[in-house]
């Protein structure tokens, strides 16, 4: 046990977790096993405005389904707690009033009113307006008002907000043990609100004080909050924390999938449609007479999948509508990956399913998509960090073994979901059928399927290795608990002999008369059939694959006759060669 290395997962509960927090907790988890520390989860719920009910509770079953154990938390307890920030809210007064005494922050009176219409003046001589050194020289605060003024403003009750005194022409460097040493200039900063009118801390305060207070040793987050840290560490020096701060490590974005793995000749159509409604409806005041022509811009990116992006730049050639699509187009494309690209593109990007308020902010999880927590965890890993070899299986304790924070990237990692998936499959080969007979019983269940435990295994057993996900098992498995659905037509179209059948209800019957049902029997049997007769494996085995399963795809032939036993492959052998008759003919017909 190494208590100085001491970590915190610190999410704020305003929604689902999505995959790029997920995927924090897991860094912070890995380097703590490491290193021997400490992990510490703590809830960041001070901003009483985005807090959304049931969020916390999804966090913690989240990071509990994916088996990530913390020593500290909610619920958890430990020496340092309470470890939700809202139930710490008297602590942090105490030290927004010592930077006020210290002069770096000051009081800021200004209302929200007059904010705004601040905004609005900048906003109309297309400028930014930022609270910042320059400006506050001209707002309503304690630099600018008397000593006076402020104290009967104070004592009257006025609401205020206190704000961080960046100072003027300085440096802030930071040494990211990811990124190397970034500098910031302060005057590119600006005066942060530290306590908010309710009295509540904000992000910034509330972070550092506990950071401090919990004896934080490492902040590994992600890279959103870089250009925040130059106002944490201004903070830890007005504190006179700087010598005992934290190492920051800033995780790599993570991107969007590159369209041309989700592009494809069957949905492109669909998908420019979609892309382009969604343009109309944030653009209401493009003219709908472009539609064609969006459209068939996106036809024609969409023929080159590779270089979608690329097609992207703005040229001086490009008309104002034209200008806007491409921007439209270059978010929705390329870029972070955002909690709706899942939605839109059907993938997961949340661990579990979240029910919002609205259709749109409700997603389905990796777990109900069928992904085991390891696989999950596995494919996160590779999401910014790599073990520098060729290994891409790791349990979670290998995974430890192997990790380091110097192996992290700097490059915004792309999400591929086809990788996802391959994992998935790895996990699902590995994993040993009895495990995932007992993961597949409640689906099962739901299905209403009524079938033994033998039986499931076997099933299991055949079509693990064909599917990327559990549910795809009894998905595209379902032939092994109900009747064949469908039958593959093409290859009964080109290779059916309506001929053939008395051959294959002859080899049917000899099958049924050997003592033993079972797999090797049955092929050994076959083979004699066939040299017999002078028929080959494909006279035969491709119609008695459709026949049981509709596929020619599905498991070995006389392992999947075994398990469905005699009878029941005899029902859908006489079932099926009528019906391939039939289906035959259509194609003679036409
Ligand atoms: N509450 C912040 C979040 O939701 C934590 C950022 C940090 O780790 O400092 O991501």
């Amino acid at each position: 046990m190494n208590d100085k290395i001491r970590l915190r997962f610190a999410p704020s509960p305003t929604g689902a977790l999505h995959i790029g927090g997920v995927r924090t907790a897991l860094y912070n988890y890995l380097f703590t096993q490491k290193m021997g520390g400490t992990l510490i989860l703590r809830i960041e719920d001070t901003d009483q405005t985005r807090y959304v009910p049931g969020a916390e509770a999804y966090i913690l079953e989240s990071l509990r389904w994916l088996g990530m154990e913390f020593d500290e938390g909610p619920g958890i307890g430990g020496d340092f707690g309470p470890y939700r920030q809202s139930e710490r809210k008297s602590l942090y007064g105490k030290y927004a009033q010592n930077l006020i005494d210290s002069g770096n922050a000051y009081y800021a009176f200004d209302t929200a009113e007059e904010l705004t219409a601040m905004r609005e003046a900048y906003e109309s001589r297309k400028e930014t307006f930022r609270y910042d050194g320059i400006t506050r020289q001209e707002l309503n605060n304690s630099l600018t008002l008397s000593a006076e003024e402020v104290k009967t403003k104070l004592e009257n009750g006025d609401p205020y907000t206190i704000r961080l005194k960046v100072p003027r022409d300085e440096e802030v460097v930071i040494n990211d043990i990811v990124r190397g040493e970034v500098v910031f200039r302060t005057n590119e900063l600006d005066d942060k609100v530290m306590l908010k009118g309710d009295g509540m801390p904000t992000y910034h305060l509330a972070n550092i004080v506990d950071d401090h207070l919990m004896k934080i040793s490492h902040v590994v987050r992600g890279e959103e909050w870089l250009p925040s840290t130059a106002h944490h560490v201004l903070l830890y020096r007005f504190l006179g924390w700087e010598d005992t701060m934290p190492q920051f490590a800033h995780l790599p974005l993570i991107l969007k999938p590159s369209p041309d793995s989700y592009i494809t000749k069957e949905n492109k159509v669909a998908l420019a449609e979609r892309l382009v409604d969604e343009f109309f409806n944030k653009n209401e005041e493009i003219d709908q007479s472009y539609r064609s022509d969006a459209l068939a811009f996106l036809s024609q990116i969409f023929q080159d999948k590779k270089n979608v992006v690329s097609k992207l730049k703005i040229s001086k050639k490009d008309d104002d509508n034209k200008r806007a699509l491409k921007v439209f187009l270059k978010s929705n494309l390329s870029g972070k990956l955002s909690k709706r690209d899942g939605d839109r593109l059907g993938f997961p990007v949340f661990p579990l399913s979240w029910v919002g308020e609205t259709k749109e902010d409700s997603f389905k999880g990796f777990r109900e998509f069928g992904f085991m927590p390891q696989a999950m965890l596995n494919f996160l890993a590779f999401l910014g960090w790599n073990p520098g070899t060729e290994q891409e299986i790791f349990s979670l304790p290998e995974m430890v073994d192997a990790f380091s924070l110097d192996r992290i990237g700097k490059a915004g990692a792309r999400f591929d979901f086809d990788k996802a998936k391959w994992f998935n499959q790895q996990y699902l080969i590995q994993s040993d059928n009895a495990t995932l007979v007992e993961l597949l019983k409640p689906m099962v269940k739901e299905k209403n399927y009524e079938v033994t435990d033998e039986y499931l295994t076997a099933a299991v057993g055949m079509m693990k290795e064909r599917v990327n996900t559990l549910p795809e098992i009894i998905e595209t498995g379902y032939y092994f608990f109900e009747p064949v659905k469908e039958y593959e037509e093409k290859m009964i179209h080109k290779k059916w002999n309506p001929d053939r059948k008395t051959a294959l209800l002859d080899l049917k019957e000899q099958l049924e008369n050997l003592p033993d049902y079972q797999a090797e029997k049955l092929e050994a049997s076959t083979k004699t059939y066939l040299e017999a007769n002078g028929l080959s494996f494909g006279d035969v085995f491709p119609f008695y694959r459709i026949a049981l399963s509709g596929t020619t795809k599905g498991p070995a032939l006389f392992e999947m006759m075994e398990a469905l036993g005699k009878a029941e492959v005899e029902k859908r052998l006489l079932t099926a060669f009528p019906a391939f008759d039939e289906v035959f003919a259509t194609k003679t017909n036409s």
